[in-house]
C-alpha cells in the first residue's frame, strides 16, 4: 500500500523532529496533505497508526490539514486557488497555468508535546487514549 510507505517515512521524519524539539512524547501531528499529492488521508490516516506502533510515537494522533490547489496565473501576475477538478487554468481570467504553487505536497507542519503539564508518568484518564498508556522504555 502506497500510503503504508508514506506513513513510516512521516513517522520517521517525525521521532527525528520531535528529538531535535526535546519533546519526551508527542500528543498530536499536524500534517499538510495537497489536494494533488495522490495521497489518500483516509489511507494515510490508517496507515500511521500501523506505522507509529513501537515507535516513541506511539499514541499520538494524526491531524491532516487539506491544502487547496494554488496556481501561479502570468496573466494576472496573482496566486490563484484552483477549484476542483483542477483544471489548471486561472479561475479569474481563464488564462492557461500550469505553475502549481501549492497543493502537490505532503508535508510535516507542527508536532504537539504532550508531556509539558502532565507531570511524569500521569496520565488522566480523560486524555483520550486510556486504555493504552504510552509505554516507558
Ligand atoms: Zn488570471
Amino acid at each position: 500500500m502506497h500510503e503504508l510507505s508514506i506513513a513510516y517515512s512521516l513517522a520517521e521524519i517525525a521521532v527525528e523532529a520531535a528529538e531535535e524539539a526535546g519533546l519526551k512524547q508527542v500528543k498530536a501531528l499536524y500534517v499538510k496533505l495537497g489536494v494533488l499529492s495522490g495521497v489518500a488521508k483516509e489511507a494515510l490516516l490508517f496507515s500511521f497508526d500501523v506505522a507509529i506502533q513501537g515507535t516513541p510515537l506511539e499514541g499520538a494522533r494524526l491531524i491532516v490539514e487539506e491544502v487547496p490547489v494554488k496556481v501561479f496565473c502570468p496573466d494576472c501576475q496573482e496566486a490563484r486557488i484552483l477549484p476542483a477538478p483542477f483544471p489548471m487554468r486561472c479561475p479569474v481570467c481563464g488564462g492557461k497555468t500550469g505553475q502549481v504553487l501549492e497543493g502537490r505536497e505532503m508535508e510535516l507542519s507542527a508536532l504537539e508535546g504532550g508531556d509539558s503539564n502532565a507531570g511524569d508518568g500521569i496520565y488522566p484518564a480523560d486524555c483520550g487514549n486510556s486504555s493504552e498508556y504510552p509505554e516507558e522504555k
